[in-house]
């Protein structure tokens, strides 16, 4: 941790030049960013980083303290079909294919009541995008369960969470307003990643070409209904899939403007891109760590008061960078379940993120999947609230 005077002193002795100085000067000072000061910051050379990141750390110090949270969850990977084909993934199986599921009632319940027992909050309801438009024999499923979508039966799946004392969170994908609308009074947020507003990514060739639900101005209206319909809303941007730094830069504005117009950005997450063997963008370069950390500071310099998160299981080894760019939050960690997006990357040991905060300087702290700003207000659906209180008495009393 530093002092506003210390990273001063930091940026100062570190030897930049005097357009980065003056940037993070204002920075520091309290002034948002330009695009154009963004840019020059995303495209900082390694020498630069000691300076940035003295300067995000301290506004991370100043607007957050030194305590960085994790959510406590379960992951429900209700089905894996999916109507997209992002060239990065590799969770989507098509009906049929021996890899391919979907989650009964009491699978969900099963899990629910483990997750709870080991101390899990969040049911976190991640899923093929809209899977019923693409695929009969998945329909036929969905109408044996009972139901006649896909965003239907995911609200069922979150009665269940919630009579087992957890508290849903969902990422269906794109859904409609009127979807987000039901599941309103089933969860306590709902999330959808950006990744990119650039375009170019959904040409022939890009690595959202053959995933229609990707496109930018349809992510960005969902995001925007959102906020109109006050749900607490996690979104984020994806890195090293095509898009350049301007892109990047872009990305991320487009969230700053939405939260400022409606508030309900509760985190952002600033996610690295992983190569998956057998897939089409197998032989891509990843981000190096320090990449995926530069951005993480300008996106804190962008929004100061932002919740930021990097997901700790695709950078294992790279803590402390993440910390000292600024960051706030390790998003959702499992005690119980996979992430089955990234199968091949576990989670953290609770007990050794914390040794690795605590080195320094920072406590590791649990959290609802709603941050506290939003509890307990507007933004949370009447029939969550004593759900919510029930939950964040037990969650304070184990604290
Ligand atoms: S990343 Fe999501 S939307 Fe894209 S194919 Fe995989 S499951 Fe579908």
């Amino acid at each position: 941790m530093q002092s506003s005077a210390e990273s001063r002193s930091t940026v100062r002795s570190t030897a930049i030049d005097p357009i980065t100085d003056a940037i993070l000067g204002r920075a520091l000072d309290g002034e948002g960013l330009n695009d154009s000061d963004a840019l020059h910051l995303m495209t900082l050379s390694r020498d630069r980083f000691p300076a940035l990141f003295a300067v995000a750390g301290a506004i991370r110090d100043r607007h957050k303290g030194t305590t960085v949270t994790y959510s406590p969850k379960a992951f429900f990977p209700v089905t894996n079909l999916c109507l997209d084909r992002c060239s990065y993934c590799t969770f989507r199986q098509d009906p049929g294919s021996p890899g391919a599921w979907t989650m009964l009632p009491e699978d969900v319940r099963s899990v629910a009541a483990r997750a709870q027992a080991v101390g899990c909050i969040e049911a976190l309801m991640c899923l093929g995008d809209k899977p019923e438009r693409a695929f009969r024999p998945y329909r036929d499923t969905l109408r044996v369960l009972g139901h006649d979508s896909t965003v239907s039966y995911v609200a069922a799946c979150c009665e269940i969470a919630l009579e087992e004392g957890m508290l849903p969170h969902t990422n269906a994908g794109l859904l409609s307003r009127e979807e987000m609308r039901d599941l309103r009074p089933l969860n306590v947020s709902l999330g959808l990643m950006l990744e990119s507003v650039s375009p170019r990514l959904r040409a022939r060739g890009g690595a959202h070409y053959n995933a229609p639900d990707k496109e930018p101005a349809l992510r960005l209206k969902m995001i925007r209904e959102a906020g109109e319909l006050r749900i607490p809303f996690t979104t984020g941007i994806l890195l090293g899939i095509g898009e350049d730094d301007a892109e990047r830069v872009a990305s991320l504005r487009a969230i700053e403007e939405l939260q400022r117009e409606l508030g309900h950005v509760q985190e952002i997450i600033v996610q690295n891109f992983r190569a998956k063997p057998a897939t089409r963008m197998a032989g891509c370069a990843e981000p190096e760590s320090y990449e995926t950390a530069r951005c993480v500071a300008v996106a804190r310099l962008m929004m100061p008061e932002m919740n930021i998160q990097v997901p700790p299981n695709l950078n294992p080894y790279d803590t402390a960078i993440f910390l000292e760019a600024g960051i706030n939050d390790w998003g959702g960690i499992s005690p119980l379940t996979l992430d089955y997006v990234n199968p091949e990357a576990p989670w953290p040991q609770i007990d050794s993120l914390a040794r690795a905060c605590a080195a320094r300087g920072y406590r590791l702290a649990p959290r609802l999947p709603v941050y506290e700003e939003y509890a307990g207000s507007e933004f949370i659906d009447a029939a969550l609230q004593p759900r919510m209180a029930a939950v964040s008495l037990a969650h304070t009393a184990a604290k």
